[in-house]
């Protein structure tokens, strides 16, 4: 099996995709590479594909397979439907010779993420991906650590005072600055964190650590990525003007 290739011809890391048992690729949802098990594979099918021109069409039949591989981080699972690389004639008057087009994923869902948002700043970016990092590795108590270093940037950010992530967090509610329901999930985030990094207090689980990740994320979404694209759909707006 080749390279394989999305639609716009870029290459795609995917691994053999030959019905492996385990396969490395971006988690849609952990964000990071992750192993991945093969829970179903379909039989090889025939599919036409047009390989000349509208005005003159050359049909030929490419081996496609549908694919479905679980994460081991999330449990997510992903579809892939690939056609795989297939050699044919092609002739033309006076040539005939072999063409080859590679492996390619013509569907995936869910889709490959994007990149973390730019309005992110560089620390909570960090932190964010560390999370999900041990999410993907197991690690549920040093993702809630990690998940509870994300709010304490935050509150650095926002220039929040007090001896402790407790207190930093009630001077954030005292002044305002972050609304009364996103404070009371930073705790919850912060309790996660306090359980996954000191032995005397109870294990998180892997559904724990997924649940203060994801409460992270809208927390971040709600603080910081919100308020950016309200402000670049209202400045598209704001540009509306008379007829001239
Ligand atoms: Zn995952």
């Amino acid at each position: 099996m080749g390279q394989i290739v999305d639609s716009n011809g870029k290459p795609i890391v995917f691994g053999e995709v030959s019905g492996k048992q385990q396969e490395v690729f971006e988690c849609s949802v952990c964000k990071v590479r992750t192993q991945h098990g093969l829970v179903q594979n379909g039989p090889t099918f025939k599919a036409k594909v047009n390989t000349g021109t509208d005005k003159k069409p050359v049909d030929v039949e490419f081996p496609r397979v549908h694919y479905i591989y679980r994460c081991c981080g999330c449990q997510t699972d992903t579809y892939f439907l690939i056609q795989q690389q297939h050699t044919f004639r092609v002739s033309s008057p006076g040539i005939s010779q072999n063409a080859t087009w590679p492996t390619m994923v013509l569907h995936r869902y869910p889709r490959a993420i994007p990149e973390a948002h730019d309005v992110l700043p560089k620390g909570i970016k960090q932190n964010l991906l560390e999370a999900e990092t041990c999410l993907a590795a197991g690690a549920p108590n040093a993702a809630g650590t990690m998940a509870r270093r994300a709010v304490d940037e935050i509150a650095r950010l926002h220039k929040a005072t007090g001896k402790d992530l407790y207190n930093r967090l009630e001077n954030l509610r005292s002044v305002g600055l972050v609304s009364k329901e996103l404070i009371d999930i930073a705790h919850q985030i912060r309790s996660a964190g306090r359980n996954g990094a000191h032995a005397e207090w109870q294990e998180l689980t892997m559904d724990q650590a997924r649940n203060a990740l994801f409460l992270l994320k809208e927390m971040i979404r709600e603080i910081y990525i919100t308020p950016a694209e309200r402000k670049q759909r209202l400045q598209s707006l704001t540009k509306l003007k008379k007829k001239p």
